[in-house]
């Protein structure tokens, strides 16, 4: 399911499976959270990822902390770029202090899950046809204790009945092995799930045991100097292909910070994952196959429901 509608899940062609193309400013949330808001540089943007080759986004915004379903739907429309939104919730400080999410209870965040999936997403429900999310997206805070419980059991619960895929925010890779044991407990299939930011924890026995269980592990660190990617991220990507585990990754740039679009900030843009991101995987000699995976094979696959 994306932004224009239903596709084939083998269409979607070169995908970044996180990232972020809008978040509108939220009154109240922390003030260092980001925001994207500028349509032209971001149309821009994505003509770039497009003419290099990319053809798919999942962005990774939810309701209430910025996201604008129309932005979305326009952005794609006008790039020709497939675009994937998102429903279900990020961390706490992106909102509003007083956003309803925080005080209710499964039952209601549940029913609310599965009416962006099957109805539409709220700022949208005004158009003739209501643009839907694709998938779940959620956020992991550094401990279990911190975690919004309610929150997680009902974005279980709505995983659990939509069969949806779940991205789940890490904390640089925290409670990643709690996340499979609470959510596998509650029903959930390993490929309905999907480990963001795993390659700021990249601990090649974990990655190795969450892989064999069958969730899909996210790496994006491609742009981010402070996670050193030439020595943990592009390592671990050689050391899962070469254990047989192209299946079970995932690749993205989540850009999110103005100062990494190309056109919004002079950075690497959204562009450098079919461009020199693509271009380096094919130097370090991983096989086609698995590059196709890699960059998108993997997500569409699971977005699609097929093992
Ligand atoms: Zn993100």
């Amino acid at each position: 399911m994306t932004v224009q509608g239903t596709v084939s899940h083998d269409s979607l062609g070169i995908t970044d499976s996180h990232n972020h193309l809008w978040i509108s400013p939220v009154q109240g949330a922390d003030p260092g959270s980001p925001v994207l808001d500028q349509f032209e540089p971001m149309r821009q943007e994505l003509t770039e990822f497009h003419e290099k080759g990319g053809q798919t986004i999942l962005d990774c915004q939810p309701q209430g902390c910025g996201r604008d379903g129309n932005r979305l739907l326009a952005l794609s429309e006008a790039s020709g770029v497939t675009v994937v939104a998102c429903t279900g919730f990020h961390r706490r400080k992106y909102y509003a202090p007083d956003h309803w999410l925080w005080d209710a209870q499964p039952p209601k965040i549940s029913e609310f899950i599965c009416s962006e999936l099957h109805q539409g997403l709220f700022e949208t429900r005004d158009r003739p046809s209501p643009v839907r999310a694709g998938f779940i997206k959620i956020a992991l805070e550094d401990t279990w204790a911190r975690c919004p419980h309610a929150a997680l059991e009902g974005a279980a619960a709505a995983a659990l009945q939509s069969r949806s895929v779940m991205e789940i925010h890490t904390e640089k890779g925290a409670l990643a092995e709690k996340a499979c044991i609470y959510f596998m407990d509650q029903g959930l299939l390993p490929i309905q799930l999907v480990l963001c930011h795993m390659d700021k924890r990249p601990d090649l026995v974990l990655h190795k045991e969450l892989a064999r269980i069958g969730v899909l592990l996210e790496y994006d660190t491609f742009h981010r100097p402070k996670y050193e990617p030439s020595t943990n991220l592009w390592p671990l990507i050689e050391k899962m292909v070469i254990a047989g585990y192209t299946d079970r990754v995932a690749l993205a740039t989540d850009l999110a910070e103005v100062r990494l679009y190309h056109f919004l900030g002079g950075g690497p843009g959204l562009a450098s994952l079919p461009g020199e991101i693509r271009s380096q995987l094919h130097q370090k000699g991983i096989p086609e196959a698995a590059q196709r995976q890699l960059l998108g094979g993997n997500i569409s696959r699971r977005l699609a429901g097929i093992n």
